[in-house]
């Protein structure tokens, strides 16, 4: 089916980007409408944010779109993360290079998965992001308003860490989005970002849609102690008090980090380990969520 360019051709009478809004220029309108005809043919958009980096954000993005895709919904993944785009590495794609149709970018096909990265942008992997603000807001644009998903069921959006610019430039590019899922890990000092991850949802007006409790406790191969490395429950504790939902916890698992080095997620190649079942749970809470309660968790 040929690509619809702009919302005219939707024959939606109810479309909000019909008509130009009096206080927006003509190319702001222009923009605006090729943004929503690209985003309303996609059902659910889920940001994954984190108040901090290294808690897990693209270990559950990536691993929470294999899921869905292997739940039989149409995915894509996005990987916005400007400074750390892992995408490539988790998938195996680091060899993959932007490819474009004229002024259209084509996600990257891994069986049912359409996936699209920041990182292809990079000539080598170990290249790093020297952009200033506005560069980095044009590019988190263009991947969100000229990326030709066609129809999907979800889009899984790993976004930057924090709550700094670049997250804001997506949730006000992605208004309508369901929801967000905060990862974290349990200590203290990943918790006080946490709270202002949240805090930037509730402003935002971004539901969210779960916590999640990444790296809560050990349990040892060998004698199965569980230890708990990290502490415990901090998560869940923070969700509660800012009357947020709680979608689970996740263990630390060596196989976790085998699967990101390797390119190859658990949810997919590896699912019997404690790590991928807690996964595997949590994926379950949240799809319900987002299926069964639409726009529920507003903060
Ligand atoms: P972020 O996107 O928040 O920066 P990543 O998803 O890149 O974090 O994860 C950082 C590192 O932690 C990776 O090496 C990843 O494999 C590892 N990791 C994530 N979750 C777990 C877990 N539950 N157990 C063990 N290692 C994990």
């Amino acid at each position: 089916m040929p690509e619809k360019k702009t919302c005219s051709t939707c024959e939606s009478s109810e479309c909000s980007a019909l008509n130009q809004k009096s206080e927006e220029s003509l190319d702001e309108f222009l923009e605006r409408r090729q943004l929503q005809s690209r985003l309303c043919r996609i059902k659910h958009k889920v940001l994954v944010l984190s108040g901090k980096g290294g808690v897990g954000k693209s270990t559950v993005a990536v691993n929470f779109a294999v899921a869905l895709s292997l739940a039989g919904r149409s995915v894509g993944l996005l990987d916005l993360d400007i400074h750390g785009p892992s995408v490539p590495r988790m998938l195996d794609l680091e060899g993959a290079s932007l490819q474009h149709d004229n002024d259209v970018l084509i996600p990257v096909q891994l069986g049912a998965l359409r996936i699209m990265s920041i990182g292809f942008l990079l000539s080598a992997p170990d290249q790093a992001v020297i952009w200033r603000g506005p560069m980095k807001t044009g590019v988190t644009r263009q991947f969100i308003k000229d990326v030709a998903w066609g129809e999907l069921d979800y889009l899984v959006i790993d976004c930057p860490p924090g709550t700094g610019d670049e997250p804001l430039s997506v949730a006000q590019l992605i208004p309508d989005a369901d929801g967000a899922v905060i990862v974290t890990t349990p200590q203290e000092v990943a918790l006080a970002d946490v709270r202002k991850c949240l805090d930037f949802c509730r402003q935002l007006d971004v539901p969210v849609l779960g916590v999640i409790e990444n790296m809560s406790g050990f349990a040892c191969p060998k004698c199965g102690e569980v230890v708990d490395i990290f502490k415990k429950g901090g998560g869940e504790r923070i969700a509660t008090e800012m009357g947020v939902p709680f979608a689970g916890c996740i263990p630390i698992d060596a196989a976790v980090v085998a699967s990101g080095d390797q390119g190859r997620p658990f949810a997919y190649h590896n699912k019997g380990g404690p790590g991928a079942q807690a996964f595997a749970r949590v994926a379950e809470v949240l799809l319900e969520r987002i299926e069964n309660h639409p726009r529920c968790g507003e903060v």
